[in-house]
């Protein structure tokens, strides 16, 4: 089965016009089944959560200008058109992509709650108040390249201890830029292997990273040969941001997941999993 379940909206619309030109390339490129996760800060909802990362003395301007158009849709919209999409008989899921911020685990869980998700994806883009995959330019003159990086995989960490998601996104977004650290990983893996099996939480393969600086899939295949052996379950993902970009990738995460001895890939409705043999 080919799936991919990671793709945003954000850039179009919440119109049926514009979600089946995601359908239309999903079949172009021979996908199964996609899943639609919209960014939990496009909603009102959310502003509970994050709205607080625009605000104080340590705020980044940027991010204060790109937040400031956010927390504007409304979930009950959302969910309502990914509805009427599967009523077309378009085979689209149901999902979500949360920030985690650590402290807002009880407000994230609620709207995890309070909406019949197929799946949900849990992120990590901000470390504070800096959104580290914003721009190269943003925060990161400042940075310490390892501090960043120990940074990021100890948020990431507290993500995945939550157990509150079913796939982790993207799980070294930190990469994004090329910036490399020079500090064993290995632990890092190690522990989110661990953290990922023990929670029952999947890992995902996001083909994103091949269209960034950094131009290689997140994760790193030794990271991913961790969670193998540990028997963590994969998703796989585009991370589309326009209807072009769907499946865009997804054959070189299939070859990654392969490549570790995955056969499997996770699927999702109403948060029950199901495995299905990849490709
Ligand atoms: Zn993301
Ligand atoms: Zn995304």
């Amino acid at each position: 089965m080919k799936v991919d379940y990671h793709m945003h909206l954000e850039m179009g619309s919440l119109t049926l016009d514009y979600l089946e030109e995601f359908w239309q390339q999903a079949q172009r490129q021979g996908l199964d089944e996609i899943g639609i996760s919209e960014h939990g800060h496009n909603f009102r909802q959310y502003e509970g959560i994050m709205g607080h990362l625009r605000t104080g003395q340590d705020a980044y301007p940027k991010i204060i200008r790109w937040l400031s158009k956010k927390f504007s849709l409304d979930l009950d919209d959302y969910v309502a058109l990914i509805q009427a999409g599967k009523d077309r008989g378009w085979v689209l899921k149901l999902g979500l992509e949360m920030d985690y911020i650590p402290g807002k685990e009880a407000e994230i869980a609620a709207l995890i709650e309070a909406y019949p998700w197929d799946y949900v994806l849990g992120s990590v883009h901000f470390m504070g108040k800096w959104g580290f995959d914003f721009s190269p330019e943003v925060g990161w003159p400042d940075k310490d390249t390892n501090s960043a990086y120990e940074a990021y995989f100890t948020a990431l960490l507290g993500a995945t201890k939550t157990g509150l998601f079913d796939s982790i996104t993207h799980p070294d977004l930190i990469k994004i830029f090329g910036h490399q650290a020079t500090i064993p990983l290995e632990p890092y893996y190690d522990a989110m292997a661990e953290a990922l099996a023990r929670t029952d939480t999947c890992v995902e393969i996001n083909a994103a990273g091949l269209r960034k600086p950094v131009g290689i899939i997140y994760p790193h295949p030794d990271f991913l040969r961790k969670c193998q052996e540990k028997g963590v379950p994969i998703t796989l993902a585009c991370d589309a941001h326009y209807p072009n970009d769907v499946g865009n990738g997804i054959d070189q995460a299939i070859k990654l997941a392969r490549s570790v001895g995955y056969s499997e890939v996770a699927t999702f409705s109403r948060r029950q999993r199901t495995l299905q043999p990849i490709g």
